[in-house]
């Protein structure tokens, strides 16, 4: 790794983590968290919980797990071009999703819509509860003791209500503060990830088509040169080759545009970042571009009739799921099964935190297994 920038997040400007621990051997404080984020069970469950398509609808499709891979090396090369912390982008960008609900955002509305008497449901929120609390497997503390940065880069949004209760982690929204570039690195590379992989997805599934994509001029102008260069190859290739040149184009703007916003600001500490405003950013004319791709994907696939249908069905099971448990905090596993679960004011956080850590086709068989009546669903 090239020498990192000095407002680059480093281990001799990090704010540690909240449980003290002796130095990692070998491997450096961040590379920790990004191994810790592996290790844990949260982590394995995005392999089965949705992006757009539901899990078993087919193999190809992204998933939260490919997603966040996929954010994690896009992270990663654009940290190394500005001299940035590359392992902690890569650890931010591999837990930012861990908070999700099954069934992507048609169940984290329909969450949030449950617990809207009980403080609500946010998955940014929920993955700093999972890495904080929630997993239970180290012996001396709660959660994975992650370090600040990671932890801050991993809270991308907070109302200024949330963000009075997070203590360290929610001064920033409040003070308007920046968090570091890594994180903001991690932020926008999550938003390339998903713009693109839903093009690839979404004409894989065939709920949109190359001829309407030829609308988008982020699309366009490499499908145009694609055609042109390769008159022959059929439409998969088509597809990738489009697709590649659009997240180069992405990576490569964003890495111009920031780098110009960074030398713009002369900084020198980390504490320059947090004070600038948001320097990771695309140039405006590509973020034009980019929203009317957003735009069309948001019309033509996010609200496609096939996809509302298996949101409105995913709506119902998490519904159906909070609804039970809340009526009968008895039909909960036997872990769930604490003092808060007594009283319906901490009930709901216990069953939303069970709910949320359902894969798409767990909360399927929890719903059979409660639901249905034939023999052999219990
Ligand atoms: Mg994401």
């Amino acid at each position: 790794m090239s020498e990192l920038a000095s407002y680059a997040v480093s281990e001799s400007n990090s704010r540690g983590r909240r449980c003290h621990e002796a130095s990692p051997s070998g491997r450096s404080e961040f590379q920790r968290d990004r191994d810790r984020i592996i290790h844990s069970g949260a982590f394995r469950r995005l392999e089965y919980k949705t992006q757009v398509f539901v899990n078993h609808e087919g193999d190809l499709f992204r998933t939260r797990l490919t997603h966040s891979i996929e954010v994690a090396q896009i992270a990663r090369s654009i940290a190394r071009r500005l001299n940035l912390n590359e392992d902690l982008a890569e650890a931010i960008s591999l837990a930012h999703d861990l908070g999700h609900t099954p069934f992507g955002h048609a169940g984290q509305d329909a969450l949030n819509g449950c617990m809207k008497a009980y403080g609500g449901f946010e998955h940014n929120l929920q993955s700093v509860r999972v890495v904080d609390m929630l997993e239970a497997r180290y012996a001396t503390f709660d959660g994975l003791n992650l370090c600040f940065e990671t932890r801050e880069g991993i809270l991308k949004h907070c109302s200024p209500v949330h963000a009075a209760t997070m203590g360290e982690l929610g001064e920033r929204f409040l003070a308007d503060r920046r968090p570091s570039l890594e994180a903001q690195i991690a932020n926008l590379a999550d938003e390339i990830a998903y713009n693109n992989h839903d093009v690839d997805d979404g004409l894989r599934s065939g709920l949109i088509t190359l001829e309407q994509l030829s609308a988008v001029p982020l699309v366009n102008e490499h499908l145009c040169e694609v055609r042109q260069a390769y008159p022959e190859i059929n439409d998969r290739r088509v597809v990738h080759e489009t697709v590649r040149r659009m997240i180069n184009t992405l990576v490569t703007d964003l890495i111009s545009q920031s780098a110009a916003n960074i030398a713009a600001q002369h900084l020198v500490t980390l504490d320059d970042v947090r004070r600038a405003p948001a320097l990771i950013a695309f140039s405006d004319e590509l973020n034009a571009k980019q929203l009317v791709l957003k735009k069309f994907l948001h019309t033509h696939l996010y609200r496609h009739y096939r996809v509302m249908r298996m949101s409105a069905k995913a709506q119902r099971i998490i519904r159906d799921l909070f609804g039970v448990f809340m009526e009968d905090p008895r039909l909960l596993p036997t872990q769930f099964q604490t003092s808060e679960t007594q009283l319906e004011s901490s009930r709901a956080r216990v069953v939303a935190d069970y709910i949320a850590g359902m894969t798409d086709r767990y909360a399927i068989r929890e719903h059979k297994r409660i639901f249905a009546v034939e023999e052999d669903s219990i």
